[in-house]
Parts: structure tokens; sequence; C-alpha cells
């Protein structure tokens, strides 16, 4: 069992955990019998309450781990305030009962499906993008109908105490509160029952929560990360790709969940490709979060160099801050091919045939997202055929998590259930199927029994016919 670090008191922790839980308990029909326009006030308070609290955003970022203000616009308000702005415009539209066709033997009954609130729900991020990924799911749940119970994460302290202030000025703590803590703080919140777990955070974590939900057996959205790739082919444009790879992998410093992880690049384009990518790697920005996860990128750098792993780029680093890095042809069986590296560095790798860089995403767990850059839309297809992925972004990085039109999620150890727009409504929603039948007639009474020879007969004309 893990202890409750001292900053965050266990007993007053605990004695809050009991007190919101139960308030949440106590309020959730209430919250839950709000219409689509009350819901859309909510959310709309939210959203604006971003603006408002913009500066305040900002400088608890930079505290806690020097975000630039710009990125912290782009990165952590933006996709929020983009959820918003969607489930504002369609809410009603998602709320309504959403009719269905019946089947012949049903014939006169009439069919539809509800989305109903799944109560109290939990939503435990991490630290990578405090923010979004803390009140992008909240947005979904308030959509939904849920009271709500947030835990972000201890290593960025100033960004949740941030969080705990904003919501506490929007909501009271029996229908949304943040309650700050660690691991230990968590597996307090997790020994609860919820209606619904929505966690945000590495495929080790995501397996401890999945447990706790089973012993209530209480459903879940695992959003987590993995190895993604990128590959390269030669027929893509090379300027175009090196810019949008440089962006995406060493943006915040590589910590993204949807980074390239590692990259294939066609040997016929690889010195080529890899010049254009010098070039477009900008300085430095940002630093890693903490000494401990800038110390895991020396021993991955170091490891991969000793394996035969030779630095195309960078390879420094001092205290916080890591140089990003490129690292050409390492040993695949060295740690920065194995583990998620979630830092500023690129392992590149050439590949002779499509079918080889195939192998070497197919010897790997499935990934959150696998991007390609390629003209040859023959390409595109095979790889697409040919693999299986969360996601999928042809000639760019990271776009698609502001795509708030299409699901968002991963598959086998990246992940499971889907978040964004109306996919993340339904993750917050119990779907209800409703059959309306008529009083005097339904065609399956001429079925009941006992089985005479007609009805037999008849059993036999259904089974064939309808
Ligand atoms: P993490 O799993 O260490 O922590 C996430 C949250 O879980 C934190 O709030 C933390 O307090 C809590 N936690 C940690 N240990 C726990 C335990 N033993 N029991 C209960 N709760 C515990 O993840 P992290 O380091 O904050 O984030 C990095 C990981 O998150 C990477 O693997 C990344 O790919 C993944 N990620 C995924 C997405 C996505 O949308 N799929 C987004 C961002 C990050």
């Amino acid at each position: 069992m893990l202890t409750i670090e001292p900053r965050f008191e266990r007993a007053a922790v605990v004695a809050a955990i009991a007190r919101i839980h139960a308030a949440q308990q106590a309020s959730r029909a209430a919250v839950g019998a709000t219409s689509a326009a009350e819901r859309i006030e909510k959310i709309r308070g939210l959203r604006d309450a971003m603006f408002v609290h913009r500066q305040e955003i900002r400088e608890a970022l930079w505290n806690d781990y020097q975000k630039p203000p710009a990125e912290v616009d782009l990165s952590e308000i933006y996709p929020v305030v983009g959820e918003a702005n969607h489930a504002i415009r369609y809410l009603r539209r998602w709320a309504r009962p959403q009719r269905v066709r019946t089947p012949l033997a049903l014939f006169g009954s009439r069919s539809r499906i509800l989305h109903e609130p799944k109560g109290v729900v939990l939503i435990i991020s991490p630290w990578n993008f405090p923010w979004n990924l803390s009140l992008g799911p909240l947005v979904s749940a308030i959509a939904a109908g849920n009271c709500a119970i947030l835990k972000p994460s201890e290593l960025t302290p100033h960004t949740s105490a941030c969080l705990k202030r904003v919501l506490a000025g929007l909501f009271d703590e029996s229908e949304v509160a943040v309650i700050e803590g660690d691991a230990a703080v968590a597996q307090e919140l997790l020994s609860l029952r919820f209606d619904h777990i929505f966690f945000t955070g590495s495929p080790a974590v995501g397996t401890i929560v999945m447990k706790a939900a089973a012993e209530h057996l209480t459903s879940v959205t695992l959003e987590l990360g993995g190895k993604s790739p990128v590959i390269v082919d030669r027929s893509a444009n090379l300027d175009e790709a090196a810019r949008k790879i440089a962006w995406g992998k060493f943006l915040n410093c590589g910590q993204i969940c949807i980074a390239p992880d590692y990259l294939l690049v066609d040997e016929e384009v690889r010195d080529v490709f890899l010049e254009k990518l010098r070039a477009a790697i900008a300085p430095q920005t940002g630093v890693m979060v903490s000494e401990r996860h800038a110390q895991r990128m020396r021993a991955l750098i170091d490891d991969a160099v000793k394996r035969g792993a030779g630095v195309v780029l960078g390879g420094g680093s001092n205290g916080r801050i890591v140089e990003p890095t490129i690292l050409q042809n390492p040993d695949l069986q060295s740690a920065v091919m194995q583990e998620e590296i979630f830092g500023p560095i690129l392992p590149v790798i050439s590949y002779r045939t499509l079918d080889d860089a195939l192998a070497v995403i197919a010897a790997r767990e499935k990934p959150l997202v696998l991007y390609l850059f390629a003209r040859n839309r023959r390409v595109i297809r095979d790889v697409i055929r040919n693999t299986s992925a969360g996601g999928t972004v042809i000639n760019d990085t990271l776009v698609h998590f502001f795509q708030t039109y299409l699901p968002f999620g991963g598959v086998g150890r990246s992940g499971m259930g889907r978040a964004h727009g109306f996919f993340g409504y339904e993750s917050f929603s119990n779907i209800r199927a409703v059959l309306d039948q008529p009083t005097r007639f339904s065609a399956l009474q001429w079925m009941y029994p006992p089985y005479g020879r007609f009805k037999r007969k008849l059993i036999d004309w259904t089974l064939r016919w309808f």
C-alpha cells in the first residue's frame, strides 16, 4: 500500500474524499435530470472562465515546468475551448432520443436509444497536459449530465491548485470537485465506487486502475501511451515531413502521448531527410518535468549508444534540460526501441522495403497513433491495411487531437474507449435501449408455447425468412 505524501495530509484528504463522494451521490439525480440547455450553460461558463483566468493558467504551467505561454494557449487552453464549443453546438442533437429501425419479427414496435448520465465519475489525469487532459474529459462528463471528481497529477501542483480554484468558482463540490494528491490519494479514490473512471496516463498505472474498477464492475476509459511510429516514405514531401515531425516530436520536450516515438525512413531518402530534419528542429524549448525524468532520458541515450546507435544531433543534457536528440540505427532490442520514450529523443531506423518497416511496427504493441508521410496512395492504403492503431494521421503529426469529429483513443495496450466530441459524451453515458411494444399486439405471441404443428411451422418460417 502506498502512503500519502505528508504535504497531502492523509486524514484531511480521506475526510474530504468521503465528504465529496457522499455529496455527489446525493446530488447525482438532480444533476442528471438537467436539460441539454442547462448543461450547455455550465460548459459555456467553464469555457469563459478559461479566458478570464488565462494569465493565471499560463503562470501555473510556467511554474510547474516552464511551459511557454504560447504553448499553454495552443496545447492546454485551445483544445478545451474547442471541446467546449463542439459540445455547445451539438449537445442538443446528441441528447435527442435516437430512433432506430425495427426488424420484421418485431413488427409493430418502436425503438429508440437514450443517452443517460452514468452518475458520479472519476477523472484521473497526467502531468504532461495537466489542464487539457483534466478539463477535456470534464466537458464530456458535464455534457452527459454527470457529477465528477478530478484527480490531477501531483507533478504539476501549481496547475492542480489553479484547476481547483477555477472549478470551485464555477461549481459546488457536490457536482464537480478537484482532489489534489499523489498516487496514494488516487488509490484512496479508487477504493470507492464510481460509475465510470476516465484515466489518462501510463499503461502500468492503467492496469492498476482497471483492477480497482473491476472490484466494483465500474466501466473505464483508458487513455494510455506507447510507441507511436512515424513512417517517411520515399514519395513524401520531405521538407513538409521534416518540419511537421520536428514540431510534433519536440513540442513540450517530447512529453506528449501522441508524439512520434520513433522514425522509420525509406533508406533511399534517409540522408536527405535527416539533413532537413536537423535544420527544422528549433532550439530547445521547455524542460523535462523532473530531474528523474531527465535522468531517464540520459540512461536511454547511453544505453542506445553503448549498443551501437549513432548520435546525429544533440545527446547532451543539463539538469532538467535535455537537448533534442536524434539517434541513428539503434539496436531494436535497446530500451529506446522497447519503452515509450516520452522525451526529446528520436530514434531513426532506415528500411529497404515497406514490409521491413511494417515488421518493426508489428513486433511492438498496437500504437495510440501511427503517422505516415507519403504521397503515393498505394503506400497509404497498404500501411493502413497492414497495421492497427488507435488513430492514424497522413502527412502531419498531432493535429488529430484537435479534430473533435473523430474519436480519440488507443487499442490494446495503448488504451480502450474513446474521448472527444460525441465519442467522449458517449463514454460518460449509459446507452439505454428502449423498445416500445403496442399493448394489444405482438407478432412473437404467435410463438408462445405450447408448440403445436402450426407454431413449429411458424418458428421454422421465422428462422428462414425473417
Ligand atoms: P502516470 O500513469 O504515472 O500518472 C497518471 C495519473 O495516475 C496521475 O494523476 C498519478 O497521480 C496517478 N497515479 C500514479 N501512480 C498511481 C498508482 N499507483 N495508483 C493510482 N494512481 C496512480 O502517467 P504520467 O507519468 O503522469 O503521464 C505519462 C503517461 O501518460 C505516458 O505513458 C503517456 O503516454 C500517457 N498519456 C496518455 C495520453 C492519452 O491521451 N492517451 C495523454 C497523456 C499522457
